[in-house]
C-alpha cells in the first residue's frame, strides 16, 4: 500500500470511484477520462507500480486480472463487438499512474456508460 497512490486509495475506498468489480485482490472501476463508452479500470489490491515489478508469485494474480476483464466485457454486452485489452508500461507508453492497471475498452452506444 502506498499513500501517495490515487489507485491505492481507490482500492482502500479513501477516494471514491465508480465500482464495478471487487474481490479479495483485484477491484475494476470506470476510468475517470474515458476514451472509449466502455472505459474500465481492472488493478490489482496490491500495489505493483507496472509491468516491470510483477514477479513469478503474481501469476495466478494477472490471469485474474484478465479474467475480470473477461466477464466485465461480457456483462457490459461488448464481448462480441469486441473490446480492448491495454497495459501501458513507462513514459514511451505513456504511463501517468504508477500502479499496475489494465484497460478494457469497448463499446459503441451510449446505454453502456456508467450508471451516475
Ligand atoms: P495510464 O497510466 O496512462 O495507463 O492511464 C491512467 C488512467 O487512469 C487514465 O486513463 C486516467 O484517466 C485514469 N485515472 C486517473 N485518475 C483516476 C481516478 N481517480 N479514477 C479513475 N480513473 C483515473
Ligand atoms: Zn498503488
Amino acid at each position: 500500500m502506498n499513500n501517495k497512490c490515487v489507485f491505492c486509495q481507490i482500492a482502500k475506498k479513501a477516494m471514491p470511484a465508480k465500482i464495478e468489480y471487487e474481490d479479495e485482490e483485484v477491484i475494476a472501476f470506470w476510468d475517470i477520462n474515458p476514451s472509449a463508452p466502455v472505459h474500465l479500470l481492472i488493478i490489482p489490491k496490491e500495489h505493483i507500480s507496472s509491468l516491470n515489478e510483477i514477479k513469478p508469485e503474481n501469476q495466478q494474480l494477472l490471469g485474474k486480472m484478465i479474467l475480470v476483464a473477461k466477464r466485465l466485457a461480457e456483462q457490459k454486452k461488448i464481448e462480441q463487438d469486441g473490446y480492448r485489452l491495454v497495459v501501458n508500461t513507462g513514459p514511451w507508453a505513456g504511463q501517468i499512474i504508477h500502479h499496475l492497471h489494465l484497460h478494457l475498452l469497448g463499446g459503441g452506444t451510449s446505454e453502456i456508460q456508467p450508471k451516475k
